[in-house]
């Protein structure tokens, strides 16, 4: 098999309009950036808003290997194979980050046949949003800064300025710096850092804004300071909010590209998956619904995170209710859940696949506590064997009594994942049951914890540090008790230790820190070291990534 850049080169691109037009979305409402990306006008967006929507699909996964497990593949693959058996069907996506690109090696935009195109471009600087999210976000940094060098009228302390600043590369070194420094003309110095683009709550806000103007009300609520007398300071007091929003207005459009089989994408927004809540923009998803009759999205990270930020935070804030949700499996991954080591994935090992099985067990039965049909969706890999394969589609129906389809999109593209797109357009034939969410808003912030940990989970309880219940309570305090949870711990296990596989019970999940995205809307809990600034491996992509004889780029993925 070629790899992902020979064959998304080899691949012909239709004009977007004309991927577009399928949709029935008119010339004057794209902005065209080339020929094969078009950002869909503000104005037209809101049009949408008296159609019917359509029916939402969730692609959802197992706790992951750090590989990857194929959401992004599967969306796309779905997507395309929908469309093969006739449902007009959109696909949303996340927009990949540039740290990651240059970091481990593996895009965003999908694998094999199953990609979004043009990947190059998506995968680099795309139509610029990162671009703009970070001008946003240096903007109210240098505005905070500049506010406290004039005459500090709000009385900011500086020991207590929150906003960090960002950039879109894993750049360890930025993690904690000293700025200010070289004499009275520079300001007062103070310690800072940087985090990831990704990572920053304008991110976040503009991944949950339903329009520019919620968009602008959102920017205004983030508390960036506090002051002397411990008093929140917004973005609004530092009067940023306006300025922001202006250079946020024209990134705020959706992104359409089409996938290799030349059915349309959105690629819009990428908040961070740990700190955020890890998928693609609202505005994208509302427009996927009223153009299409399917709109197939991704949630990063496994089930316990992301589908539970997808359903508790996003779908709550923005009233979305999928229809079905795929999660997917691979066997690989369910071997590693039953105790083989990563280096011994190779041969068949049926005893471990079962053992390993408990894993994905505990995920479809989280999501059906949510009132959701699940399809699991076994992403077929070379390796595999037809044994593995039955094996596990008899556990799921005596166990589970749950449908798992071996899809093959990666090899075969949308003709891969036929049967998968039969079952989920079958699972969605019920009007969709309103979502059974992990916990209400209206209740104590650590009751909201210990029901995510315990319910979905399997933790026996939740232990705050001293410090974080401390904040906590601030913010019960100061009118943020309501705010939905924002969990943010090890994709790789159920519990907060990266290395307990398949499904751990009776553990403590522990609580280190916690912090409040009001703009986001939400208290995002920190269990474990969480990092919001990667740094780079020793053998980077980067090494490796160039352009050859043809001007043509190398090594990307
Ligand atoms: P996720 O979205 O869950 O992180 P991706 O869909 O991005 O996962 O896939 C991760 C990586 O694995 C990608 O580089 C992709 O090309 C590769 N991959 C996915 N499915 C397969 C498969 N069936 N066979 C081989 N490689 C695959
Ligand atoms: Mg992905």
């Amino acid at each position: 098999m070629p790899s992902d850049i020979e064959i998304a080169r080899a691949a012909t691109l239709k004009p977007i309009g004309q991927v577009a037009e399928r949709l029935g979305i008119p010339d004057d409402a794209l902005h065209n950036y080339g020929k094969h990306i078009a950002k869909i006008d503000h104005g037209y967006i809101a049009g949408l808003e008296s159609r019917k929507p359509g029916k939402l699909v969730l692609v959802t996964a197992i706790s992951p290997t750090p590989a990857g497990e194929g959401k992004t593949t599967t969306t796309v693959g779905l997507g395309d194979a929908l469309n093969r058996i006739g449902e007009k069907t959109m696909i949303c996506l996340r927009e990949p980050s540039l740290g990651p690109c240059f970091g481990m090696k593996g895009g965003a935009a999908g694998g094999g046949k199953a990609q979004v195109v043009p990947m190059e471009q998506i995968n680099l600087h795309f139509t610029g949003d990162f671009h703009a999210i970070t001008s946003a976000h240096s903007l109210a940094a240098a505005l905070i800064d500049n506010h406290v060098y004039w005459a500090n009228e709000l009385n900011i302390d500086v020991r207590r300025i929150h906003w960090r600043r960002v950039v879109d590369m894993n750049d360890r070194a930025l993690r904690a710096i000293n700025q200010s420094l070289g004499g009275v003309a520079n300001g007062f110095p103070r310690e800072d850092g940087f985090d990831i683009t990704v990572a920053s709550e304008v991110m976040a806000v503009f991944c949950l804004a339903k329009d520019l103007a919620d968009l602008e009300e959102r920017l205004g609520r983030i508390v960036i300071a506090e002051t002397r007398d411990r008093k929140l300071v917004t973005l609004k007091d530092v009067k940023a909010t306006g300025a922001m929003t202006v250079l946020l207005k024209d990134a705020l459009q959706p992104n359409l590209v089409q996938t290799l089989e030349g059915n349309p994408a959105l690629i819009h927004g990428g908040p961070f998956a740990n700190i955020a809540h890890g998928c693609n923009s609202v505005i994208a998803t509302r427009a996927g619904l009223r153009l299409a009759d399917y709109t197939v999205t991704e949630a990063g990270f496994g089930a316990d995170l992301g589908a539970e930020k997808f359903l508790d935070i996003k779908c709550r804030q923005a009233g979305l209710t999928p229809s079905a949700v795929v999660v997917v499996a691979t066997i690989r991954a369910l071997k590693m859940h039953g105790g083989v080591d990563k280096k011994n994935l190779g041969g068949e090992n049926i005893e471990a696949l079962e053992k390993g099985f408990a894993n994905l067990a505990r995920h479809v039965t989280n999501l059906r506590g949510f009132g959701l049909p699940v399809v699991v969706g076994v992403n077929h890999f070379h390796a595999d064997t037809d044994a593995e394969h039955a094996k596990l589609k008899e556990l799921c129906r005596e166990r589970l009594d749950v449908e798992a389809i071996t899809c093959r999109h990666w090899a075969e593209g949308g003709a891969g994942a036929e049967e998968l797109a039969r079952a989920v357009v079958k699972l969605s034939q019920a009007e969709p049951a309103p979502i059974r969410h992990a916990y209400e808003t209206e209740t104590r912030l650590t009751d909201k914890i210990r029901a995510i940990a315990t319910k979905l989970y399997g933790a026996a309880d939740i232990q705050i540090e001293t410090k974080a219940a401390g904040k906590l309570a601030t913010f019960e305090k100061d009118g943020y008790g309501n705010l939905p949870i924002c969990m943010a711990k090890t994709q790789y296990s159920f519990s907060t230790d990266p290395t307990l596989m398949g499904a751990p019970e009776g553990h403590i999940v522990g609580v280190r820190d916690v912090r409040l995205s009001a703009g986001a809307g939400f208290v995002v809990v920190i269990c474990g070291e969480i990092m919001t600034m990667p740094g780079l491996p020793r053998v980077p992509a980067a090494d490796t990534i160039r352009l050859d004889a043809n001007g043509q780029i190398d090594g990307l993925f």
